[in-house]
């Protein structure tokens, strides 16, 4: 069976296949590799890609383009009568994919690998996994599009060790990776972006420019599609040219205008301001300076333009690398998703790692005064964690009579859980406290590379334990994958502190600070200090650095010790 990867973009959506040479691009039904996610309906007939995107500025009212923007809300589009929400329309691009992919393999397309942004929320991927099922399409795995970006780069470059970061402005959203390549492991250190700003942002800065320029007494749908057109053009010019010239002349529109590239950036000035934001914050969660990047990689057609290529130069000193086309990337490296998900021969030595793109925690309460307020986010998995990932934190009842603890179970940055998403309620019974103290329970978060959340709660007085699967949410799991993503995550439960091997490298530094004297004492107390410290925070890739230096050090201090 051909493993597929799907690039379903705001602009253009892409399939590719992973074969013995690597990933590699499918062409549609007309010979070419982007379809246009583009949708027309005409008497009831849905029209996709191309043909759909020839309509969007004839037939503006029965066509509608850049809907994953409104992937996850409730919003509904009307089309020549039809009612059709995002998800649906998706699925018509997903179908006409997989239709192509099909007449071009000669065989039946369903399980795939799809992409999507770092920074969509829950809601959001469900709602792409829905359009997927709707299309007749197994996601197997959702990607994030930056890992997959850099899977498709990284590829060649396991054999060396380095950290590159990953930006990918597409049509309508931003995200911004930092990877880390380490003997043979591709690890995503931090991802940031944003979700509601892409090339997009800077056709409609143009629009409005030239709208103020063009003289007409009332603008109709044909009129307005007529200045995106010409909008969408003009920004494409001024990437390959100094500046561009438009013309318009219809019935009650009149619009004649040249613009520099040099005003052009002017203009977008605040967009670029907030492309800063993000880069700025995933260096900030990575611990890294732009220094520490050996490249930086682009996704997604408008990082083609040249303000944007010099906004990198600038605040990241790498001049980034493009030697795969920033369109085709992500649907490469969804390919090599599914090679590694298949588990393909020549994929067998690349290990991936992914990250929270989110932080998971609870509702809890504070004292104010003397008031208790409910409502305050307690994280318990941060975002950027490497999956997957068990942590635990301990919470307290309220009062010393109560007999149920709920928690609401939340997803977000806030510090108000109202503007974060619910995820889910557990209701947890609390034992009778039988000398009026309060109770108390740990809660514990245990999350897995396929998006599968378990909560476990125990009361600690008499040890019963409540739990909870929160599932993904992400790709459409079967009862016995997530009994089996469960039982890998059972084995995660165990709190570092608990784990033999770190129990004996506890104990070999207590024996190292026994035997030592003066100076070296004071290295092994130190380091037990650490150790407790990153016991506590239960970062796996941090304690394993740790033991790597901690022993060897060990080892110097053994070999060279004298009785
Ligand atoms: P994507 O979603 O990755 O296909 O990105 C598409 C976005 O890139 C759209 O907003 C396009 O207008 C923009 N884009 C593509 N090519 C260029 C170009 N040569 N210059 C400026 N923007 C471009």
């Amino acid at each position: 069976m051909a493993h597929i990867g799907i690039d379903l973009g705001t602009t253009n959506s892409l399939i590719a296949q992973f074969t013995e040479n690597g990933p590699e691009l499918i062409s549609n039904r007309l010979g070419g590799v982007l379809t246009p996610s583009v949708v027309h309906v005409d008497k009831g007939h849905v029209h996709t890609g191309e043909t759909a995107k020839s309509r969007l500025l004839t037939r503006p009212d029965q066509t509608v383009a850049a809907f994953k923007r409104t992937m996850g809300t409730e919003k509904a589009y009307r089309l020549d009568g039809k009612t059709m929400t995002s998800v649906e329309l998706s699925a018509a691009v997903l179908r006409a994919l997989k239709e192509d992919a099909e007449t071009a393999l000669g065989e039946p397309v369903v399980d795939v690998v799809i992409s999507v942004p770092a920074y969509f929320s829950e809601a959001q991927r469900k709602s792409v996994a829905q359009a997927a099922k709707m299309a007749g399409l197994k996601p197997v795995r959702l990607i994030n599009e930056p890992t997959a970006a850099a899977l498709a780069y990284g590829l060649q470059d396991l054999s060396q060790e380095s950290c590159f970061l990953v930006f990918d402005l597409g049509g309508g959203t931003f995200d911004v990776s930092i990877l880390e390549v380490f003997e043979g492991v591709m690890e995503v250190k931090a991802t940031a972006g944003d979700a509601y700003l892409g090339g997009e942002d800077f056709t409609r800065t143009l629009v409005k420019h030239l709208t103020g320029l063009a003289s007409y007494k009332r603008l109709s749908s044909e009129d307005e599609a007529a200045i995106r057109k010409a909008a969408e053009d003009m920004k494409m010019a001024l990437t390959q040219r100094d500046s561009a010239s438009i013309e318009i002349r219809r019935d009650g529109l009149t619009l004649e205008a040249t613009v520099t590239r040099a005003e052009f950036e002017d203009m977008c000035a605040p967009l670029l301001t907030r492309l800063r934001r993000p880069v700025e914050r995933v260096l900030y969660d990575a611990k890294l300076r732009p220094e520490d990047l050996q490249k930086v990689v682009l996704v997604g057609g408008a990082t083609r333009m040249p303000m944007v290529r010099s906004l990198i130069a600038r605040h990241l000193r790498h001049f980034p690398d493009g030697h795969i086309d920033p369109d085709h990337a992500v649907a490469l490296g969804a390919a090599v998703q599914a090679g590694l998900v298949g588990k393909n021969q020549a994929l067998k030595d690349v290990v991936m790692t992914d990250v929270t793109a989110h932080s998971l925690g609870v509702e809890t309460s504070k004292e104010v005064g003397n008031r208790l307020l409910m409502g305050y986010f307690l994280p318990i998995i941060e975002r950027n964690t490497v999956v997957p990932v068990s942590r635990e934190e301990y919470l307290q009842a309220i009062r010393p009579d109560q007999t149920e603890m709920v928690l609401g179970i939340f997803q977000g940055e806030s510090p108000d859980v109202s503007a974060n998403v619910r995820l889910g309620t557990l209701k947890v019974p609390l034992p009778r406290s039988r000398d009026g103290s309060l109770q108390h329970v740990s809660v514990r978060f245990s999350y897995d590379v396929s998006g599968l959340l378990e909560v476990d709660v125990i009361t600690l007085t008499d040890g019963k334990r409540t739990s909870t699967t929160i599932r993904n949410l992400a790709g459409d799991m079967s009862e016995e994958d997530i009994e089996k993503a469960r039982k890998s995550l059972e084995k995660l439960k165990i709190h570092p502190r608990d784990e033999e091997a770190n129990i004996a490298l506890r104990a070999r530094i207590e024996q190292c600070f026994a035997m030592a004297r003066q100076d070296d004492r004071s290295v092994f107390s130190n380091m037990l200090a650490e150790f407790d410290m990153l016991l506590e925070k239960q970062n796996p890739s941090d304690l394993a650095a740790f033991r790597k230096e901690a022993e060897a050090c060990m080892n110097q201090f053994e070999a060279s010790y004298v009785f």
